[in-house]
């Protein structure tokens, strides 16, 4: 019988991304049936329900495990940082649990590899432990652009003297689209801030002792990217695979599940407009009025995931208030609405709710999870970045990929409610919808050939399982000697 190739993997406290690699690590397997993987997951409080779902929905045959290391208590935290700097540091902080986990397991079942989420690349620094040795790889949730932008990084620091927001000309990351400063992510927003501090430390360490990296994405929206990657980097056998698009499959058990589905059965193929802002992204109190009138002023189908409002855009990201989000909407608006929209509170199962053929339209904060639902799924969109590296992806969808519509936001950040009828309208049943339906259907087919069994996306994540068997082989060598 063949021997087993364990590897560990380790993510960050983030729904999103937990999920993200649990189902990287089921195709892997997949392909590889005699690689066994260890999830290793650091905590804040207490893993959030959705992966705690995710978790139980996998069959008992599949050989991919977890550990929860010891919660981080978030009040520990600081709280005067964005939640994504509070995720970075409670990884840091449980950087000795995962040590002690990673060495006690491997007495007993040695791995021959890491894989480390982005987030987690201080994990890298363990895997190069003298008495582990293990080859470490990152697998990387968001796109090609973003890794190459963050490996790129150094470069740019020193090319770029002034904030990056006040910077005239165009930034050019190699092998993507160009774009402007104010376009990068939240991390770059102030150069003295602690953020952008984790991030150059990030670039540096998956410089430095990143043995290769997986990236959710495929051939056809990045392959020019992930071979600038490669030029980039310069090293010999510092692969670049393009694994994706990896999104959620799992079995869904959401609350509101059945409720939007019969609401959706009932509505014209293509005619209704999906608004949601991910797993924790929130609007502030204007903007979720502007949001609502715009929807109604639209006149088209609306099925909107509300949250209470906050005057931080990603304040339900590490759990949402207990409030109820409908008593913040204008009033009278969910009796004007009844026959035209469908509020959801707090949570909605996306990936049905975009597969669903009455979906025409998503309005997103173009998450990369989200934003490669939507291609997957075949539908358009109104890209609505919140935080994080949201806004690259929206040029990189408007612009690069022509596949959705960019609403204008006002000097003080909103968008009116005219500007969000006209797109909502622009979208579902104007001129260029057409182009834009045609494009994203390109796309769909494309993502499903990359994912056939000779396809792109599959022949790298099975060159990178036989990697990893050819490491096991060489460990035997090595012990045998
Ligand atoms: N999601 C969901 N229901 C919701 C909101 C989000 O199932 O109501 C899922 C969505 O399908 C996606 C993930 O949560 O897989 C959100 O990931 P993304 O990268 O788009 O955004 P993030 O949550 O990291 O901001």
């Amino acid at each position: 019988m063949a021997k087993i190739t364990h590897i560990a993997a380790i993510s960050i406290p983030a729904f999103s991304h937990q999920a993200s690699i649990l189902e990287f690590c089921k195709r892997l397997v997949h392909l590889h049936p005699n690689i066994h993987v260890t999830c290793i997951f650091p905590t804040i409080d207490s893993p959030p329900p959705a992966t705690i779902s995710l978790l139980q929905s996998l069959p008992s045959s599949t050989p991919v495990d977890h550990i929860f290391l010891p919660p981080i208590n978030k009040q520990d935290l600081p709280q005067d940082v964005p939640p994504a700097v509070q995720i970075q540091l409670a990884v840091s902080q449980s950087m000795p649990s995962f040590r002690a986990t990673l060495h006690q397991l491997h007495s007993t079942t040695p791995f021959v590899a890491l894989v480390a989420d982005t987030f987690a690349s201080e994990a890298l620094q363990v895997a190069k432990d003298i008495s582990l040795n293990l080859s470490a790889y990152i697998y990387f949730p968001p796109s090609a652009m973003t890794l190459s932008l963050f490996l790129h990084l150094k470069t740019l620091h020193n090319q770029v003297s002034c904030e990056y927001r006040d910077h005239k000309e165009l930034i050019r990351i190699p092998g993507c689209i160009p774009i402007y400063g104010h376009d990068l992510p939240e991390h770059f927003r102030d150069r003295s801030s602690i953020s952008y501090d984790l991030i150059l430390r990030l670039s540096k360490r998956l410089l430095s002792l990143a043995d290769g990296f997986l990236v959710n994405s495929f051939s056809k929206i990045e392959r020019v990217t992930a071979i600038a990657i490669e030029e980039e980097l310069g090293k010999k056998n510092t692969p670049v695979y393009l694994v994706g698009p990896i999104i959620q499959t799992g079995p869904n058990s959401d609350p509101n599940g059945p409720e939007c589905v019969r609401w959706l059965d009932n509505q014209r193929p293509n005619s209704v407009l999906y608004v949601s802002f991910g797993s924790g992204g929130t609007l502030c109190q204007e903007q979720v009025n502007e949001m609502a009138l715009g929807l109604e002023l639209s006149g088209q189908k609306f099925l909107w995931v509300l949250r209470a409002p906050s005057d931080s855009a990603n304040a339900a990201y590490l759990g949402a208030e207990n409030v109820d989000p409908l008593s913040f909407l204008p009033r009278g608006f969910l009796e004007r609405t009844k026959g035209q929209g469908l509020v959801l509170v707090n949570w909605a199962p996306q990936t049905q709710i975009l597969s669903h053929s009455s979906t025409g339209g998503f309005l997103t904060h173009c998450g990369w999870n989200s934003t490669l639902e939507s291609i997957v799924m075949g539908v358009p969109m109104i890209t609505w970045p919140l935080f994080a590296e949201q806004r690259m992806n929206a040029v990189l969808l408007t612009e690069g990929l022509k596949v959705g519509l960019r609403p204008k936001f006002n000097s003080n950040g909103i968008v009116e409610r005219d500007e969000i009828a006209m797109v909502v309208k622009g979208l579902m049943v104007g001129e260029e919808t057409n182009g834009i339906r045609q494009r994203i259907r390109e796309l769909k087919d494309a993502a499903a050939d990359a994912l056939k069994e000779d396809g792109s996306s599959t022949r790298d994540l099975f060159q990178f399982g036989t990697r990893l068997e050819n490491l096991k082989r060489g460990h035997q060598t090595f012990d045998g000697l």
